[in-house]
């Protein structure tokens, strides 16, 4: 790999971005490509807004030029609305019919059906996303769900943050995370590990998917980095014995077999002393007083948390039962908030984990045996991930957190 054949051979420039040397590749200041130039004179033109979303593609592939402009959730082809695309698929414009993805575990796209469910494309991928087979293509959202432009055999998955080479299995770009994961060659993708893992942004993974050949189970692998912080102004609390009892509490109730599926949680609790151990993508669990939960006209407000996003309030009460033992879900539920589960209501579901409790001893159940999670749970809870709706909303970037700052 010296870059002597240019038409063969791939070479990495100063920054670390990698010329596919057609003839040329132009990376903006954001390390995304700018412009792609081939040796015939076709080129790519990328356009970004300043946070690096992708508002306009411009293709001129042999004299014949073609403008996608993305506008939220609308793209338009030279000038005319052609997709709308929507959580499940995609509405054609033209046709003001609906599309819809059906899509394997890994949130691959692997076929699109008409509202008949009758198949217009067909898609079967390399375990690193190159398109082996297929049948059909009206669309471009093919591996991950992610765009692939295939235009001059180019062959790249838009992943947002970086562009991704299926036959490469390389990203173009630097990880951006690349000092989180130092062991790893920093143009790999997901550790080359793609069955395992799913890179749902280009940033970072937090749930793996996998199928063990051996148990004939789907696992579903979920990593969650907490950070634990005293909010309140109870300066005596435990909180090694808590830290404990939390992580016992979410090993407890997240570690679940099935017949055909296990869930594998890997989570970690840290303690912080202070705002500035916290990151900006941590799941913060913090006790505050138990006044500052606020009054329900169902009973005691045990915790709060964001759905989904990254902030868990626990108020004294729950702190004392947790550590005395007597909690056994209420730092699990409200996790399960922030990975975007919301409350269930209905009788039928007096034993979740996700059941709200007030309406469990209504029901004349135990609370603490109010535990379970199902496996839609759980892939809510995944498709969350890929779909890059979890971790926002971080409590060091809101006023609220601020607020019991300031004591
Ligand atoms: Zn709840």
């Amino acid at each position: 790999m010296n870059g002597a054949n240019t038409a063969n051979e791939y070479v990495y420039d100063a920054n670390g971005n990698l010329n596919k040397n057609i003839t040329d590749i132009q990376y903006n200041f954001l390390n995304l490509p700018s412009q792609i130039t081939f040796d015939d004179g076709s080129t790519i033109v990328y356009l970004y807004s300043a946070d690096g979303t992708k508002l306009r593609t411009m293709h001129n592939i042999n004299g014949t030029v073609t403008k996608t402009d993305y506008c939220g959730n609308v793209i338009y082809e030279n000038d005319t609305a052609t997709q709308l695309l929507t959580e499940a698929g995609y509405v054609s414009l033209n046709d003001n019919q609906y599309h819809y993805y059906l899509q394997d575990h890994q949130g691959n796209n692997r076929m699109v059906v008409d509202k008949n469910g009758t198949p217009e494309e067909t898609n079967n991928y390399y375990p690193f996303g190159g398109v082996f087979a297929s049948t059909g293509n009206i669309q471009p959202y093919k591996y991950n769900g992610k765009e692939l432009d295939n235009k001059k055999g180019l062959n790249w998955y838009d992943y947002g943050a970086r562009h991704y080479d299926a036959a490469l299995r390389r990203f173009m770009t630097i990880d951006p995370m690349v000092e989180k994961y130092y062991n790893v060659a920093p143009y790999a993708y997901v550790g080359n590990n793609p069955i395992k893992l799913i890179d749902p942004d280009g940033k970072d993974w937090r749930i793996a998917t996998e199928y063990n050949q051996v148990k004939h189970k789907i696992e579903y692998k979920i990593t969650v980095n907490a950070v634990l912080y005293n909010n309140s102004d109870n300066a005596n609390i435990n909180m090694e014995k808590l830290s404990a009892a939390i992580q016992q509490q979410v090993n407890d109730t997240y570690n679940i077999s099935g017949k055909d599926f296990e869930v594998k949680m890997n989570f970690n609790l840290r303690i912080a002393s202070s705002v500035d151990e916290i990151g900006d993508n941590d799941h913060v669990f913090q006790v505050v007083n138990q006044a500052d939960l606020g009054k329900s006209p169902n009973g005691i407000v045990q915790g709060k948390a964001s759905t989904p996003g990254l902030n868990i309030k626990l108020g004294d009460i729950a702190v004392n039962n947790l550590l005395s033992g007597e909690d056994k879900r209420t730092a699990a539920h409200e996790l399960g908030h922030t990975g975007g589960l919301h409350d269930l209501r209905e009788d039928k579901y007096a034993d979740n984990l996700m059941m709200q409790s007030y309406l469990i001893d209504r029901f004349g159940k135990d609370n603490n045996k109010s535990t379970k999670l199902d496996r839609n749970q759980i892939e809510t809870i995944r498709d969350n991930y890929i779909n890059n709706k979890l971790n926002q909303n971080s409590p060091k970037r809101s006023e609220w957190f601020r607020k019991y700052l300031v004591k």
